[in-house]
């Protein structure tokens, strides 16, 4: 593990340094508090520091509480070294931020099983951001598209069109939905069409500025949003969506085939508009038109809230 070790004093520091490197630790050495709150402010710093208490310029009290303060993911664990071994010195050290200490001179066994209790803690920590990074992707993420699942592109809409109401500026909305689907399961099989599914996601996602979000609606739909897209370019994107489709056939494990999408477009601003359901329900309409008059095309909806 990369150990932090700020200890002003060169032999302790050497001493220290060795023993550490002996069990097979990485050590980034620094000889006072600044210049361990330097590395710890880089990138991919140590998650496991060693501090004295004693240093110049500034102390591993100060360092301590500055790791505390900024809360910091993941989890800094942080060992308080110190030739001070009232109760009341340890209560102030702990309380600092402090997760442990070692008074000097230090016992190498000692200290060994301390730095062991430390490893398991910010390997915890790190399993645990790493489940909640992952069950967070889950809980917002499309399984079989990677992409946002139509709780989390719902909520964005909502965020959109909220900050729409604040500065006026235009959202649009694309619905879109792929052409006799079923027929593509029943010809191709259902793994066929998920296939499908990923590669209109991925194409969408190739063709969308990277402040768009694209979302799976429900299961051959989709919905993207556009922020600061008036109707002109968000008619214009799905278009060139729908070209790409009618330009780059599928191909899938079972063969490839041609497949289209049917796009519904609309786009609002001002302040009569923050509701979610009223914009989707026109890209929805629009869509419908889109389908019955043949489908493999788009359809504008019109503007919500132009003549505010
Ligand atoms: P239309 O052009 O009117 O949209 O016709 P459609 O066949 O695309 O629409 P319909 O709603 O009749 O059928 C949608 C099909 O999509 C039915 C359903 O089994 C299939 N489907 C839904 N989710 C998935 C999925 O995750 N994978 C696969 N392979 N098929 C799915
Ligand atoms: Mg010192
Ligand atoms: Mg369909
Ligand atoms: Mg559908």
């Amino acid at each position: 593990m990369r150990i932090l070790l700020a200890e002003d004093d060169v032999i302790t520091r050497r001493l220290l340094e060795a023993q550490l490197k002996k069990w097979g630790h990485e050590v980034v050495p620094c000889s006072d508090g600044q210049q361990a709150w330097d590395q710890l402010n880089k990138d991919e710093s140590p998650k496991l520091v060693i501090l004295d208490w004693m240093m110049p310029v500034m102390d591993g009290l100060t360092v301590s509480k500055k790791i505390r303060e900024l809360e910091t993911r993941p989890y800094t664990y942080i060992i308080l070294l110190t030739a001070k071994s009232r109760k009341e010195d340890i209560v102030e050290g702990l309380e600092a931020g402090a997760d442990d200490y070692i008074t000097k001179p230090f016992d190498p066994q000692e200290l060994r099983v301390r730095i062991r209790a430390a490893i398991r803690i910010v390997q915890l920590q790190e399993d645990l951001l790493e489940a909640l990074k992952t069950s967070e992707f889950r809980a917002t993420h499309d399984s079989l598209t990677g992409l946002w699942n139509r709780y989390a592109i719902l909520g964005i809409l909502e965020k959109q069109l909220a900050r729409s109401t604040r500065d006026g500026c235009e959202i649009s909305v694309i619905m879109a939905d792929v052409d006799h689907f079923k027929k593509v399961n029943d010809n191709y099989g259902h793994l066929a069409g998920d296939e499908v599914l990923r590669q209109a996601a991925r194409r969408m996602k190739n063709l969308l500025r990277p402040y768009d979000d694209v979302g799976r609606y429900g299961g051959e739909e989709f919905i993207l949003v556009l922020p600061g897209c008036n109707a002109e370019s968000a008619v214009n994107i799905a278009e060139r969506i729908r070209l790409e489709f009618e330009k780059t056939p599928v191909v899938s494990s079972e063969g490839t085939f041609p497949v289209s999408l049917s796009f519904g477009v609309a786009t609002t601003k001002g302040k009569d508009c923050s509701r979610t359901d009223d914009i989707i329900g026109l890209a929805d309409d629009a869509l419908y038109k889109a389908k019955e008059s043949g489908r493999n095309r788009v359809v504008f909806a019109g503007e919500l809230g132009s003549r505010t």
